[in-house]
């Protein structure tokens, strides 16, 4: 496939849309190679982000409108929070060039397809992805190009997509350094709400209701916060548009996570109620398991 070759810069323009943690990742990751970008232009919403940019020096032209920035771009990658998708897409979609990949990094993939689908102009190729690689860190300072080294990346395209855009987007990853796999966008939503939206939704919570004890239990809470309540507040550091919106957008799949959730919650609470402990020594083999699963595939 032409533009694959090794050491040949897989895209002519690449086109940065937000350059947050992810958005700084990839454009830092593209100048460490340079086998992934001829030029590298960024666009971001605000002043401070777009001149923080040019400070750091991570692209090779800033520009504050995203219509000019996706103009001759042979490849745009979406790196905002997915909430933003459909007013970015309106913005920009008239001026992206035929032939362009158009793919994103977004946490959430039916939405993605959703909110893209209806505005992509013929001849661009949409190409949905999402890194699973992530810090609770956000802004152009958080990124670094070694974010997906090992990580998996879920390329979700659709049927009829054009199989050298899928190729070049899975390319564009594997230089990444990330495992690459395909998925549908419905199976990747249920997934990534068992793995990663439920473990958000709780940790949210928790800290909540810690939070909401009274106010003598609240400084112990925090004093001794590091017999496993820590864990969580790292989680719930995140942020908060990026998440909001990944709940927003990814709503039945982790509703129906949620429910399930509770379920397993409460019996486990009933078996600590009525003093089962074999059902709750088996739950916690089921952790223990799963602990020893992740650290064999070298994702702990
Ligand atoms: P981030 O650090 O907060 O950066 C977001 C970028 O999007 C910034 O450049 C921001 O511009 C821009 N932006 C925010 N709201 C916007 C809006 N309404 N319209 C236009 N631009 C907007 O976020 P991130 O962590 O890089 O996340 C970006 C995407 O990656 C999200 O879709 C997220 O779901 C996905 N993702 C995140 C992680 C993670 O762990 N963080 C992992 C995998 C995938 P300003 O700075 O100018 O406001």
């Amino acid at each position: 496939m032409s533009g694959a070759e090794a050491g040949a810069p897989l895209f002519d323009r690449l086109c940065l849309v937000g350059v947050g943690l992810i958005g700084s990742s990839i454009a830092r990751l593209a100048k460490e190679r340079g086998d992934i970008a001829g030029s590298i232009v960024a666009t971001a919403r605000s002043a401070a982000t777009l001149a923080r940019v040019r400070e750091l020096g991570i692209a090779d032209e800033v520009e504050p409108d995203v219509a000019r920035a996706v103009q001759g771009a042979d490849c745009v990658i979406l790196c905002v929070p997915v909430g933003a998708y459909a007013k970015v897409m309106a913005q920009m979609a008239p001026h992206l060039s035929p032939g362009c990949v158009l793919t994103d990094v977004g946490s959430t993939k039916g939405s993605v397809v959703r909110d893209l689908s209806p505005l992509l102009p013929p001849g661009v190729h949409l190409v949905p992805a999402h890194p699973m690689a992530g810090t609770e860190h956000s802004g152009p300072d958080a990124g670094f190009a070694s974010l997906f080294q090992g990580r998996y990346t879920i390329v979700t395209p659709l049927p009829d997509c054009d199989p050298d855009a899928v190729e070049k987007v899975r390319e564009l990853w594997r230089r990444a350094g990330s495992n690459v796999e395909t998925l549908d966008p419905a199976t990747h939503d249920k997934v990534v709400a068992i793995v990663s939206h439920l473990p958000h939704l709780i940790a949210f919570t928790i800290c909540g209701t810690a939070d909401d004890l009274a106010e003598e239990t609240r400084e112990a809470v925090l004093k001794f916060a590091a017999s496993g309540f820590r864990d969580f507040t790292r989680i719930a550091a995140s942020d908060v548009d990026m998440w909001r919106d990944i709940f927003l957008n990814n709503r039945e799949a982790l509703l129906e996570m949620l429910a399930r959730f509770t379920e397993d919650a409460q019996a486990l609470g009933r078996a600590v109620r009525w003093g089962e402990a074999e059902f709750i020594e088996d739950r916690i083999r089921r952790g223990r398991r799963i602990r020893r699963g992740l650290v064999e595939r070298g994702q702990a």
